[in-house]
């Protein structure tokens, strides 16, 4: 019966998959599965429906436009958060929203990080609506691209009896990592945060410590999270990973192999947007017109501007920012720093205003969100300070962008490691990370730190250009990756195939 079902549905509505995507509500998370949606779409017989909380399809709106605009076969669904059944405050649907207090007391920090782990479990309240949701559309859902980071969606694709796809929003090298730390039980067994150890049997000799590669919700109070995520991924279909092979095929391999299951490179999911007005939709509404943006471009040299910016949560406080802002001045670069809307602290104003007045035309400073791709891909932009959130480091690297890493959290010191180390496209900025158990301060680094590295970064001379032409070539590989036949092109297509006949088999 599942099979006439199913055939009757495809004879219906002459899809032969229909791929449902569902990310965690984070920015880092819901922008590649958008692309994702938009890279399906493209695929003949196959459609793609996109679930996402209210007030994230709203903050989604352009990019979704677009989509529709263009008639591709992509359904838009909205399954409302019950965010005080959650422990969360009213409209709090991403976890940028959660308000995070000015302060490096543990104490008042507290109620915050509490928030932070009521969104993770809170998220699980969407699993029975997701179900009933589901089982309304039609043509029936023939596979889920489910994010890691809520495997509560195992029993959804059980009830309905499809295949399930696990979406980890991070490079391979980090997931290598910590499969192979997990594996060999250093997650267990050294417990000094910063003993440097070897990272046992990977393709290159890669050394860490707990701090840099801390796992899935490693932190205490989070465990039955981090055990359902593992069987999540044990009991899955396969992986879905946004990477490409020649950035990083040994790691696809290495954890394709001791994982037992097929991993997917599709990416980067980020070139789907092959036009700046879509490259300018993603994530939240822009604080600048990107025509205003290109003008600026426009009017500097080739290869000569520096871009600044820390993704959609990093917090940095108004005492680094300012070190951040004296260190660009001084650097000689002409550059745009972008300042989140949550780092307009009162203090910030008027300091801001006299930078701007200072550097002139040399600074362009964008305070909310930026269209980060359509900076990244102008020829004018050589060089990213970035906190390295894995969509930023891929974004830089599709566009032949040097890197100045400045990693924060979670899998962002092992992405630094990635860039630096093994793929030699960036320099360190050497912020030293705060231990997890301690919950020690951040160290400010200050103003000539970040000078000395943007001109590094920035240099023209033998090491620099060699570094830039690294970044040139993997960039034309990232694109080649993503055209009819390239790698990504073509494990996209595998996983189209499997979420087309995996119901036809069973
Ligand atoms: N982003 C953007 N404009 C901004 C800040 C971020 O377009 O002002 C996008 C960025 O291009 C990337 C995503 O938001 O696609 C951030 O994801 P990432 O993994 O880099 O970092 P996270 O925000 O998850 O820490």
């Amino acid at each position: 019966p599942l099979l006439d079902q199913f055939l009757m549905a495809a004879k219906e509505t002459e899809y032969k998959a229909h791929i449902v995507l569902v990310p965690l509500m984070a920015q880092g998370h819901i922008i590649p599965m958008i692309d994702i949606a938009r890279l399906l779409a493209h695929r003949p017989g196959v459609l793609t429906t996109f679930v996402t909380t209210p007030l994230n399809a709203a903050r989604s709106r352009p990019a979704i436009s677009t989509i529709l605009s263009s008639s591709l076969p992509v359904r838009f669904l909205e399954l409302p958060f019950p965010c005080s059944a959650a422990g969360l405050p009213d409209g709090c649907e991403n976890i940028d929203l959660i308000p995070f207090p000015d302060t490096e007391d543990i104490d008042l920090l507290r109620p915050a990080f509490l928030l932070v782990k009521n969104f993770f479990f809170g998220t699980a309240l969407l699993r029975d609506p997701l179900l009933s949701l589901l089982r309304q559309q039609h043509p029936s859902p023939t596979c889920i691209i489910a994010d890691v980071c809520l495997p509560w969606l195992s029993d959804v694709a059980e009830a309905l009896r499809i295949p399930r796809f696990i979406f980890h929003g991070q490079c391979c090298f980090s997931l290598a990592c910590y499969l192979s730390i997990h594996l060999n039980g250093l997650d267990r067994t050294i417990t000094d945060e910063t003993q440097r150890f070897l990272v046992p049997g990977l393709p290159q000799p890669i050394h860490v410590n707990k701090t840099e590669a801390p796992g899935f919700f490693s932190m205490p109070g989070w465990e039955k999270l981090r055990k359902d995520t593992i069987d999540a991924e044990l009991s899955s279909d396969g992986i879905v990973l946004n990477t490409f092979n020649s950035l990083e095929g040994e790691y696809i391999e290495y954890y394709e192999k001791t994982l037992g299951k097929k991993a997917l490179a599709i990416g980067p999911a980020s070139l789907a947007n092959r036009d700046v007005s879509s490259m300018a939709m993603r994530g939240n509404k822009t604080a600048i017109d990107e025509q205003q943006c290109l003008n600026w471009l426009d009017s500097k040299d080739p290869r000569s501007v520096i871009f600044v910016s820390f993704g959609s949560l990093a917090l940095v406080k108004p005492l680094q920012l300012m070190e951040i802002g004296y260190g660009l001045e001084a650097s000689g670069s002409p550059f745009i720093w972008v300042i989140k809307e949550c780092e307009k602290w009162p203090v910030m104003e008027q300091w801001v205003a006299e930078l701007k007045e200072r550097t002139g035309d040399r600074s362009l400073i964008i305070i909310g969100w930026a269209p980060q791709v359509v900076i990244l891909s102008h020829v004018a932009v050589s060089g990213f300070l970035t906190h390295c959130g894995w969509n930023s480091v891929l974004e830089a690297v599709s566009a032949g962008v040097v890197m100045a890493t400045w990693p924060r959290n979670s899998d962002q010191f092992l992405n630094e490691k990635l860039v630096v180390e093994v793929l030699r496209i960036g320099v360190r900025v050497g912020g030293k990370p705060p231990s997890y158990v301690a919950m020690s301060k951040w160290n400010v680094v200050e103003r000539d730190v970040v000078e000395k590295v943007v001109r590094s970064l920035m240099d023209k001379g033998k090491e620099g250009e060699e570094r830039r032409e690294r970044a040139r070539e993997l960039g034309v590989k990232a694109r080649m990756a993503m055209e009819e036949g390239g790698s990504s092109w073509v494990d996209l297509s595998r996983l189209v195939d499997l979420a087309s006949v995996h119901v036809v088999n069973k």
